[in-house]
């Protein structure tokens, strides 16, 4: 079998040959490959020790990446490459980290500590595929099957739970018996990984097309690390239905939730500010009135912007059952013929009212409040005379 390398990689592969050292191309890259799909980046698998790789690159850029666990990144032809030495891991005492790492001389060892058998595929073009466990096999039946004894797996490092519900979510695979058994079983124990981890994870977990299914099969080990329970009626099937990113996935996911679990939630996995913020305003307003009226639409575009206005809608077409499309093109149309829906752009100031001669205050700010609400809901014409007016009509100073 033949393997379409990228240039860099069979350059770096053959340098390191050269040098008397054996190297594979190794883990994702070869299942991506083998499954036909392109592998997002390549990582190489070798014999030569981190010195031994610099040396051999020292004409490359390279950056020590993680030296203690024998990664050094390789740039060639602007294509960063992970070089690791050939590793077995010691205990894991703390269920997280090996106590420490030791380098081998023998690629089936350094297989033999990966997480799911088709993840432990090497490939080197002169060689071809060395599979010790395998993981063609299970790669051909869609199976995530842990290498060797699962809890055993599990115990050493638990993010493999969740890192195989995971591979099981996106690659559309089914998770083999006793590694099912044991993900159920060792749930608890994902409490000892940190949060930045396990949200690398759930984030790819809810975006994989299969995400529905892991969601029903395993709500038990998604609640050990959520802070809501996972139990509204047709919440996978909603899921399923809308686009495959982040905050779409999040926000169906806490749909029949509060703003407070956004916010547990946020805290829990240390989500990014913006991202907290945009998921918090979704939930805030899931709620609000949607219907083809342009004042209804305005609010919408009001309190979430042209973005989140079409998430929501998106969302609620799932939620309501109902088709928004065409709510969606209404929507652009006003974003792009520069409807009012903003203070900003309301055709009159606080000093445009001020010279007018209403009085200074926080009434201003509650006055153009008021003007814009006006204006969103067709009572009046966005130019400064009809503002004018309409604020002394309504003696809104
Ligand atoms: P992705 O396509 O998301 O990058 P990947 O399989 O390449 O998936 P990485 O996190 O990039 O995942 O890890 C590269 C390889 O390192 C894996 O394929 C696997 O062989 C090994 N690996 C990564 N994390 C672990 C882990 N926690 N335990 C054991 N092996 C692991
Ligand atoms: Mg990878």
């Amino acid at each position: 079998m033949k393997m379409e390398l990228p240039t860099p990689v069979l350059h770096s592969l053959f340098a390191l040959n050269a040098a008397g050292y054996e190297s594979y191309v190794v883990g994702g890259c070869v299942r991506d490959a083998l499954m036909g799909k392109e592998p997002f980046d390549w990582d190489i698998t070798t014999s030569a020790l981190p010195e031994q790789t610099m040396e051999v690159f020292q004409d490359c850029r390279t950056i020590e990446t993680g030296i203690q666990h024998g990664t050094v990144t390789v740039i060639i032809d602007e294509m960063p490459l992970e070089i690791t030495t050939y590793r077995v891991d010691g205990d894991y005492s703390d269920g997280r980290h090996p106590d420490r790492v030791s380098f081998t001389r023998s690629l089936t060892e350094d297989l033999k500590r990966r997480d799911f058998t088709v993840n432990a595929i090497a490939y080197h073009p002169n060689v071809g595929l060395v599979d010790p466990f395998d993981g063609q096999k299970d790669l051909q039946n869609s199976i995530i099957r842990c290498v060797g004894d699962p809890s055993t797996r599990f115990s050493e490092d638990a993010l493999r739970l969740l890192r195989g519900m995971r591979f099981a979510a996106t690659l559309d695979f089914c998770i083999e018996e006793t590694t099912a058994t044991a993900i159920h079983q060792l749930a608890p124990t994902l409490s000892g990984i940190s949060a930045e981890r396990i949200a690398i994870e759930l984030e790819k977990l809810l975006c994989g097309n299969n995400a529905p299914r892991i969601l029903t099969e395993y709500t038990d080990v998604l609640e050990e690390i959520l802070p809501c329970r996972l139990d509204s009626p047709n919440l996978a099937k909603r899921m399923a239905l809308v686009k495959a990113t982040p905050l779409s996935r999040y926000a169906a996911l806490l749909f029949d939730t509060s703003e407070e679990t956004v916010t547990a939630m946020a805290n829990r996995l240390k989500f990014s500010r913006h991202f907290t913020e945009d998921l918090s305003a979704l939930i805030r307003h899931k709620a609000i009135p949607i219907s083809n009226e342009r004042a209804a639409l305005l609010r919408l575009l009001h309190h979430l912007g042209p973005v989140l206005s079409k998430t929501l809608l998106e969302i609620r077409a799932v939620y309501d059952a109902k088709d928004y499309t065409s709510l969606q093109k209404q929507l652009d149309d006003l974003v792009q013929r520069d409807a009012c829906y903003r203070l900003s752009r309301l055709a009159i100031s606080g000093n445009d009212l001020l010279d007018a001669g209403f009085s200074p205050g926080p009434a201003i700010g509650t006055t153009l409040q008021r003007l814009l609400e006006a204006v969103m809901d067709g009572d009046c014409a966005n130019t400064k005379t009809d503002l004018l007016e309409y604020a002394k009509q309504k003696s809104l100073c």
